[in-house]
């Protein structure tokens, strides 16, 4: 039996995605060994995010600084904005390196079952975005879901009538993806996403 700290230690890494009690515990035993090096690391790095993180301002990215990187990096293109439901979505589609422009996190997306409305999400900061003016596109770059698709028809309606051009993901096939593997939803989608060849 080890001590109330090294167990609350554990436990809280146990909760970490992709950790089980036994890796937390194990992870546990390394630092308490590695306790003048690597469990000093560790705390220092910890507390220095735990300081320093903030909400940008005008994204809702996470980052050390308001505005955060992506908004106050003038190699970017302002004339296109990315709508995405949370952070993670954002890192996802910026790791891929394939979207020149900024982004716009909602905090979530609609959903009668969870009870989330629109006023629980920054749409009206995405309205305001918009109507500033220098916007020019909108890709709406909401999940596959039924409650992404919903969030996305309710942004496409609000947008109705600004002056920009709306478009959004095609949910295609998956790179690799062989089309006896798919379900019927993701076919549907690729078939009517689909484009000439020439
Ligand atoms: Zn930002």
């Amino acid at each position: 039996m080890a001590s109330q700290e090294i167990e609350a230690l554990a436990g809280a890494l146990a909760r970490l995605p992709g950790l089980g009690p036994r890796s937390a515990r194990r992870a546990v035993l390394w630092l308490v060994k590695r306790r003048e090096t690597a469990l000093v690391q560790l705390a220092e790095a910890l507390e220095t995010m735990r300081r320093s993180l903030v909400e940008c301002g005008t994204c809702g990215n996470v980052d050390t600084v308001t505005p955060c990187a992506i908004c106050s990096d003038p190699r970017r293109d302002a004339r296109q904005l990315c709508v995405v439901e949370d952070v993670a979505d954002l890192w996802a589609l910026d790791r891929a390196h394939l979207f020149t422009g900024r982004y716009h996190v909602l905090g979530g997306r609609l959903s009668a079952l969870d009870g989330i409305r629109p006023e629980d999400l920054s749409i009206g900061q995405l309205l305001d975005r918009v109507s500033a003016g220098g916007i020019e596109e909108v890709v709406l770059a909401m999940n596959a879901t039924l409650e992404g698709q919903t969030t996305a028809y309710y942004l496409a309606e609000r947008l109705e009538g600004m002056p920009v051009r709306l478009t959004q993901l095609a949910h295609g096939l998956p790179v690799g993806g062989e089309l006896d593997y798919l379900d019927e939803g993701t076919l549907a989608q690729a078939l009517r996403a689909r484009r000439s060849v020439l």
